[in-house]
């Protein structure tokens, strides 16, 4: 028996540990120990999430919308009390620097922000006289009982991403967070009670494979959003539309930042720091490769160089700790083998981050700033997605060849172009084929009103995640035609109706 604390399940309005024998460690990736243990669901502890969230369903979809965005109205300004108790979790479990933490609830609440306002993203269309004494109009429905799938390195946005969407549209909800960090979870479904939220309506089912599998095959579980890494996707998307269920689910990355000789140095440079090495790396829209045109790999390289290895990698609470550990001691052997295999390969290594040593915190999962120089597409740094605090230059000649070398990419997730030129960037932006697209910013993340999502290998599925692609993937379109008998009937017709 562990005397760590147990993360459990959250269903019907209460925590519940189903006792199914199957637990899993917390880790303070900092510390490098175990503080806690997370229940792991068994195919009946999720099968008894959903039936609570079948039976809720009818109520809630019932429920007029501005009734249930005022519950979302009270969950946001708990969201705001709460954003340090959020934070403080986050460092915890996932590592990340409290700073950064807080900058992750806040993206979150930006989503309940949006999700107040969908009564009006529910209106339909009318169209008068379709014929004659026929009026038409469309309507919006929810779809029942829909889960996410949440990956570990927002543990607090992601799920956010999900739930006030589908569950403000009419929905009820089950949440399947990353069994890394699965604290968050629960404090979301403690605030959505107090809010006033109905039992049932949203449900945290804790767990691994056994769960997730057992939501895609749950013939109750109408669709399934999921974010995490693209073989994982693959499989729930293929896995959840084989069962006739409506899938989104959102993959991994390698995302580059092309810097064009005329470009502001100094600007690319700070852009480049933050995007490579915020959150450690682990960032699906971080910036793991510089694609440096001509000449600006030699302006990059000194500043980069430096302020690469004077970087402060602490203990997430440190004040002055500008990067956190990964996630796992796992991560961080595969991240450092990932370096080893770049050095075999022929890449230049201009800042090693392995073998970092954080004095007050020796078994933390840490590794220091890592820049490569002349990587080639050939190379597994370059083709494999690292994850972690990796920042790996390639040299090209031209802005052509960079657009080429992005376009053959497997992943499209997030791009960015570097240049004063605007004709340049004008053609950049229509020529990539990737789904996020800065021009001087290196992290496009869309706000929560717009929608997010990538192309290629980054997204299976047909919608982007939030904003006004979410409130359609939780709905369903329903086309309604309406006679009353006040004109004299014309008889049957058999053929397909024409305007008369
Ligand atoms: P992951 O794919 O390992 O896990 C994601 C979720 O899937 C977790 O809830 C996990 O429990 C579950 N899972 C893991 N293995 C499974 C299996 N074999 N069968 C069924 N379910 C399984 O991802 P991660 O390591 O938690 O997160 C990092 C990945 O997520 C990176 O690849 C990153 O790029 C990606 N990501 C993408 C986005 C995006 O918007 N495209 C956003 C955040 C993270």
């Amino acid at each position: 028996m562990s005397n760590l604390d147990t993360i459990t399940h959250f269903i019907n309005g209460a925590k519940v540990d189903t006792a199914s024998g199957r637990y899993g460690d917390v880790f303070n990736p900092a510390l490098g120990e175990p503080v806690a243990r997370v229940a792991l669901a068994t195919a009946e502890a999720v099968d008894a999430a959903v039936r609570a969230a079948d039976a809720a369903f009818p109520s809630w979809s019932n429920t007029p919308p501005l009734t249930r965005a005022r519950v979302l109205f009270k969950y946001l300004e708990l969201c705001h009390q709460h954003t340090d108790e959020f934070a403080a979790m986050l460092t915890r479990e996932h590592g990340k620097t409290f700073a950064d933490a807080k900058g992750e609830v806040a993206r979150g609440i930006e989503m309940v922000e949006f999700a107040v306002g969908i009564p009006q993203m529910m209106k339909g269309e009318y169209t008068d006289q379709i014929a004659r004494g026929i009026d038409a109009w469309s309507m919006r429905m929810p779809l029942g009982v829909v889960a996410g799938i949440t990956p570990f390195n927002f543990p607090v946005m992601v799920p956010m991403w999900m739930f006030p969407i589908a569950i403000a549209c009419g929905n009820t909800f089950i949440l399947k967070p990353s069994e890394r960090d699965p604290s968050p979870s629960l404090l979301h479904a403690r605030l959505l009670k107090e809010a006033g939220l109905p039992d049932g309506v949203f449900n945290v089912v804790q767990g691994d494979k056994v769960a997730v599998d057992a939501l895609l095959d749950h013939p109750l579980v109408q669709a399934v959003s999921f974010v995490g890494s693209t073989p994982i996707a693959e499989y729930i998307y293929s896995r959840g539309s084989q069962h006739g269920k409506r899938v989104q689910a959102l993959g991994g990355a390698k995302n580059h930042m092309v810097v064009m000789p005329d470009a502001d140095m100094d600007m690319a440079v700070d852009a480049l720091m933050g995007a490579a090495f915020g959150s450690a790396g682990e960032r699906c829209m971080a910036i793991s490769v510089v694609a440096a045109v001509g000449d600006a790999g030699d302006k990059l390289l000194g500043a980069l160089k430096e302020r690469t290895a004077a970087l402060k990698v602490r203990d997430g609470m440190a004040a002055e700790a500008e990067m956190g550990p990964v996630v796992t001691a796992a991560a961080k052997q595969r991240i450092e083998r990932l370096i080893g295999e770049g050095v075999e390969q022929g890449a230049t290594l201009v800042v090693d981050g392995r073998d970092y040593k954080v004095a007050d915190r020796p078994n933390g999962f840490f590794i220091g700033g890592t820049l490569f120089d002349h990587v080639t597409p050939d190379m597994t740094i370059y083709k494999e997605e690292i994850f972690g605090p990796v920042l790996c230059m390639v040299r090209l000649p031209d802005i052509g060849s960079a657009v080429e070398l992005i376009n053959k990419n497997e992943y499209g997730n997030g791009v960015a172009v570097f240049t004063r030129d605007g004709g340049v960037a004008r053609e950049f932006v229509r020529q990539i084929q990737v789904g996020m697209v800065g021009v001087n910013v290196p992290l496009p993340v869309p706000m929560a009103f717009n929608s997010f999502g990538g192309w290629k290998r980054s997204l299976f599925g047909d919608h982007h995640a939030y904003g006004p692609e979410g409130v359609r993937f939780y709905t369903r379109h329903k086309a309604v035609m309406e006679r009353w008998p006040n004109t004299a009937s014309a008889g049957a017709q058999f053929a397909f109706p024409q305007m008369k």
